[in-house]
């Protein structure tokens, strides 16, 4: 409530805030223990190849089935986990079990046996830790090599400590690790820059996808744009938030190479992969898919 009119809304307002921070609190002291009775758990989201139709890559999302609260989206604690620095275990935690659980759905169906999971790292897990070390470990801990990851980070992030960031990144893909550039065009965006960062793909953000089709030319004009942009980079283009056929159909016009969003699937746990192999699978024999 930004607008104080009276005392009386002014002790409202205070005593809001006050609930807020020691609610805040709470939940910071619960995530702590998050990690230890097993509240944290991860949903995947397939990402489709805009030429096969096929699920080339998993991207991992990380849920908090809180005790009281239900279940909580990244929103509600990854900003709290990277200001307390819990984000470092978080992280280790996430691309640890990623990677177990990209041996389950590998395993699950023929079609899944290549596949690679994509898992999202915070700036704050360079800082805090050799980023690069862990994921070395994991990948050794469940036999993969480094081709079955791909970390995405933001822009902002990469920016803000390129420094510590790039040297781990590097490292990684020298191994195999590839690494996206997530929400590409709602930051920096330095066209300059781009060209030096130690990235493999861009994932364009949902609100270029959003309009696309829609007849505002001007958005596919945007998003012709970055694919040229990316394409002229030799990186892989990935669409985030794809949730219609006209927006499938426009982007496989304008040549990106995969996407990723509802049109597909909701994040699942890794289980029903295999299911949503099946289900593609009808969805192409029903032409749906604009190859
Ligand atoms: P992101 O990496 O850009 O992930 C994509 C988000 O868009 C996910 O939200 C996903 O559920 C949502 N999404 C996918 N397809 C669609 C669609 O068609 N329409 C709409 N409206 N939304 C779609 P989610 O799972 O809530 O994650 C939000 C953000 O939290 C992620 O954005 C990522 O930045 C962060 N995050 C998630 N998991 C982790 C993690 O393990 N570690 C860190 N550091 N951050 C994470
Ligand atoms: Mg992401
Ligand atoms: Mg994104
Ligand atoms: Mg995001």
């Amino acid at each position: 409530e930004a607008k104080v009119r009276s005392p009386n809304s002014m002790a409202i307002f205070k005593g809001k805030m006050r609930q807020l921070v020691e609610e805040n609190a709470g939940l910071e002291h619960d995530l702590y223990n998050a990690i230890n009775d097993n509240q944290l758990f991860l949903v995947y989201q397939p990402i489709v190849s805009t030429e096969s139709s096929r699920i080339v890559a998993v991207e991992a999302l990380l849920r908090w089935h809180h005790p009281t609260k239900g279940i909580l989206a990244p929103d509600q604690f990854i900003r709290m986990a990277e200001q307390s620095g819990t984000i470092v275990e978080i992280g280790r935690w996430v691309v640890s079990n990623a990677l177990r659980d990209l041996l389950l759905m590998r395993a699950s169906h023929k079609d899944l046996a290549d596949l690679r999971v994509n898992v999202n790292i915070s700036v704050e897990q360079f800082r805090g830790d050799r980023v690069d070390t862990i994921v070395v470990a994991a990948l050794r801990d469940n036999g993969l090599t480094g081709e079955a990851l791909c970390v995405e980070i933001t822009e902002s992030s990469l920016m803000k400590d390129l420094n510590v960031a790039d040297d781990q990144l590097q490292k990684l893909r020298r191994r195999g690790v590839r690494v996206a550039l997530d929400d590409f065009g709602t930051e920096y965006s330095s066209l300059a820059y781009l060209r030096n960062l130690p990235v493999d793909c861009l994932k364009i953000d949902r609100s270029f996808v959003e309009p696309l089709g829609s007849g505002m030319s001007v958005a596919d004009t945007l998003v012709a744009a970055i694919i040229g942009i990316g394409m002229g980079l030799e990186m892989e283009i990935v669409a985030e938030g794809v949730e219609s056929s006209r927006q499938l159909t426009r982007l496989a016009e304008l040549g990106c190479g995969e996407v990723q969003g509802y049109f597909y699937s909701r994040p699942v746990p890794a289980q029903k992969l295999a299911g949503l192999v099946k289900k593609l699978k009808d969805l192409r024999a029903a032409g749906v898919s604009p190859e």
